[in-house]
């Protein structure tokens, strides 16, 4: 299924304010979704989204409610829920009111350290996955200044505090990141999930990203359930009502990443290479999880078995010790173009387009297209145009938002190596 235009809204956050339970709490949302909790005491909230998104959640917020911000709660450290807070500060000074506590999981001030460290490199990261998306305005995040946690939740511990008439349960498990802390307010049984549930499939297995925990996340969820929530606030997309509702959702996801993880683990323990259990895996998807709430259009159940593959394996994967040690791709090319005429090669990529074998076509065009010895500039370029050609016809038929960035991507690369060439 390819993303549809509910999607993309769901994705970035296209949705109007909504208020719920009494009129007393909040779903802002600006590409991630920021709750907040209006108490007689102050407010609290639930993530502050991006630096970019949080003058959009600032004035949201205020045309909610005028009450003082008490509490922030970071979901995790990504980007997208704790570099928003600017304008509340200028706020904050401006009336002279108290800071207010800012609680995180105590891997999260790793995180901002890593990110400080990483800081170019994520700004290529970030370019390589939305890059073909922003075009030109390309603005990314950098953790070189943050709103530092003032509370820090260690290890497995719980926290929980009570502001005016409301009980915030605070509850640390790993999911997509390993500082992750999800909530549940017990007086009007919402449950806030942070990226834990997106509204689409999980983003485990992000083929850019670090390690995540598919099967700490699934017990995450099973947690969640017990509470019985009535409302739910996903890291993304809408507010989610209704307890049989919110206990499907998060059946159902808790059972996808179960299914995926214990999947793999037996084809370990069987002795298998990536490559067999990831086509063995493609064989098994269950009709059931084609379930709306596990569209395929962000993450996919592709990028999961490698999250759980990784989780376990070093990066020797393919078990055939030609791979241990590789030769360049290019000096590999170029012996495939001693053994036959770069000519034959295109030929044949060419035929396996029209079959409508766009991956077999593809692995064919990368021996004319890797290769360093001279080629003439027409097969080169009419390669170039194939190749293009293959990438359009993949990302028009790939659901994953990300995969058919990194198709879309090079088929950019490649347009402007052709117009480079002459
Ligand atoms: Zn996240």
């Amino acid at each position: 299924m390819k993303m549809t235009e509910e999607h993309r809204k769901l994705l970035f956050g296209l949705y109007p304010p909504k208020s719920f339970a009494n009129g007393k709490f909040h779903k802002i949302s600006a590409f991630s979704n920021v709750g907040v909790v209006e108490t007689s005491k102050g407010l609290v909230l639930f993530d502050i989204s991006s630096k970019l998104n949080g003058p959009r959640v600032f004035k949201a917020l205020r045309e909610i409610t005028d009450r003082p911000i008490k509490y922030i709660i970071y979901s995790h450290g990504h980007f997208d829920h704790c570099f928003g807070y600017l304008p509340f500060l200028e706020e904050i000074k401006g009336k002279g009111w108290e800071v207010p506590q800012v609680i995180a999981h105590e891997n999260l001030v790793d995180r901002f350290k890593k990110y400080r460290m990483l800081d170019k490199y994520l700004n290529w990261l970030h370019d390589q996955q939305f890059g073909s998306v922003l075009g030109e305005n390309k603005k990314y995040d950098s953790a070189k200044e943050t709103l530092n946690p003032t509370i820090l939740l260690h290890g497995n511990e719980n926290y929980t505090f009570r502001l005016g008439e409301y009980t915030f349960e605070l509850y640390h498990d790993k999911g997509e990141t390993d500082d992750q802390i999800w909530m549940f307010v017990p007086e009007e049984k919402v449950l806030f999930t942070g990226d834990f549930i997106i509204s689409v499939f999980p983003n485990v297995g992000n083929p850019y990203k670090v390690q995540r925990y598919p099967k700490d996340w699934a017990q995450a969820l099973e947690k969640m359930i017990e509470k019985e929530p009535e409302h739910l606030i996903p890291g993304q997309g809408p507010l989610i009502e209704g307890k049989e509702k919110i206990k499907e959702i998060l059946s159902i996801t808790a059972e996808v990443l179960n299914f995926v993880h214990d999947e793999v683990v037996k084809r370990l323990n069987q002795g298998k290479w990536f490559e067999q259990i990831y086509h063995e895996m493609l064989e098994i998807f269950p009709e059931k999880f084609n379930h709306e709430i596990l569209a395929q259009v962000y993450g996919c159940y592709r990028f999961a078995i490698h999250a759980v593959y990784r989780l376990y394996h070093g990066w020797y994967d393919t078990g055939n010790p030609t791979d241990l040690f590789p030769a360049k791709t290019s000096e590999i090319a170029n012996e495939f173009l001693k053994i036959c005429d770069v000519k034959q090669y295109y030929i044949r990529a060419k035929k396996l387009f029209g079959e409508g074998k766009l991956q077999l076509a593809l692995h064919i065009l990368d021996v004319i297209i890797s290769a360093t010895e001279k080629i003439s500039s027409e097969i080169l370029i009419n390669a170039y145009k194939l190749k293009i050609k293959i990438l359009q016809k993949k990302e028009q038929n790939e659901p994953s938002f990300i995969a058919s960035n990194i198709y879309l991507n090079e088929v950019n690369k490649l347009k402007l190596k052709i117009i480079n060439f002459k």
